[in-house]
């Protein structure tokens, strides 16, 4: 029974997004399945319909019409309280700008979706910190975000994401605040996690980053213009930077 259905299905999903009183279509019927395990780069121009692809995904968004089930749940008919629960049990998200807070360490920060999740203190800090030891951050525990290199930063936003023992990584351009050495290491943390069994799916617009995915999917104008599963290439760090001390 687990493991049967899609991590994701999505059939026929349109988007249309109300303008004053000009329709913008978004999505123009998107069908994707995506087995648990996969790694899938999202691609296309600026403008396709990416982003709004990861926004019904993700469950902060919803279809105007069209079919989304997640984890074998149709999104649809859940309450907002049902799908609170199956966002926090099932996704993790990465964004482009870490969106880590300022003023609080690694810890911290990579604590607090835990802190909504009712999980209890020592608890809280035991898996924080496995976390960050698993982004290889087990040395920065109480380094704030300015101390942190850009790459560091988003390691932490990765730890911060994967605290809640999700089956789903969103990642919505997680290199674009990168240089190109940093974005290697980025990817080759998501492939490792990927190889222990997450679902990645993210979003880029570099053809450097995709080819580390085993499926490519190009979005264009609101339709999946191809969905192509391929050998990935593995992405080597240049040189391990930090271990834990
Ligand atoms: P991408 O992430 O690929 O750049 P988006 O999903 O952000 O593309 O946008 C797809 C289309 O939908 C664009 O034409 C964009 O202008 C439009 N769009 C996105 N979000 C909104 C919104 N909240 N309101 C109106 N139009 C939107
Ligand atoms: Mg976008």
């Amino acid at each position: 029974m687990a493991g049967a259905a899609p991590i994701v299905l999505l059939e026929e999903v349109v988007k249309v997004y109300r303008l004053g009183d000009v329709d913008v279509p978004a999505l123009r019927g998107v069908s994707i399945s995506v087995a648990a395990g996969e790694f899938v780069a999202i691609m296309g121009a600026s403008g396709s319909g990416k982003s709004t692809l990861m926004n019904i995904i993700g469950c902060l968004d919803r279809p105007t019409s069209g079919r989304y089930a997640l984890a074998g749940q149709e999104v649809a008919g859940l309450s907002k309280g049902r799908l609170a629960e199956l966002r926090n049990r099932t996704l993790g998200f990465v964004f482009q700008n870490f969106n880590l807070l300022p003023r609080t360490d690694a810890l911290d920060n990579v604590e607090l979706p835990l802190v909504y999740g009712g999980v209890h203190g020592r608890e809280r800090r035991e898996r924080a910190r496995e976390a960050l030891e698993q982004v290889g951050l087990g040395g920065r525990l109480h380094h704030h975000p300015n101390q942190l290199s850009g790459g560091q930063q988003q390691r932490v936003a990765i730890a911060r994401a994967l605290v809640g023992r999700p089956k789903l990584l969103l990642a919505d351009e997680p290199t674009g605040n990168l240089d190109s050495r940093t974005s290697v290491e980025v990817i080759a943390l998501l492939q490792s996690l990927g190889r222990s069994g997450l679902t990645v799916l993210l979003v880029t617009h570099e053809p450097d980053i995709a080819r580390h995915a085993e499926r490519v999917v190009v979005v264009r104008d609101g339709r999946v213009q191809s969905d192509e599963r391929r050998v990935p290439v593995p992405a080597v760090p240049l040189e391990a930077e930090e271990a834990a001390p």
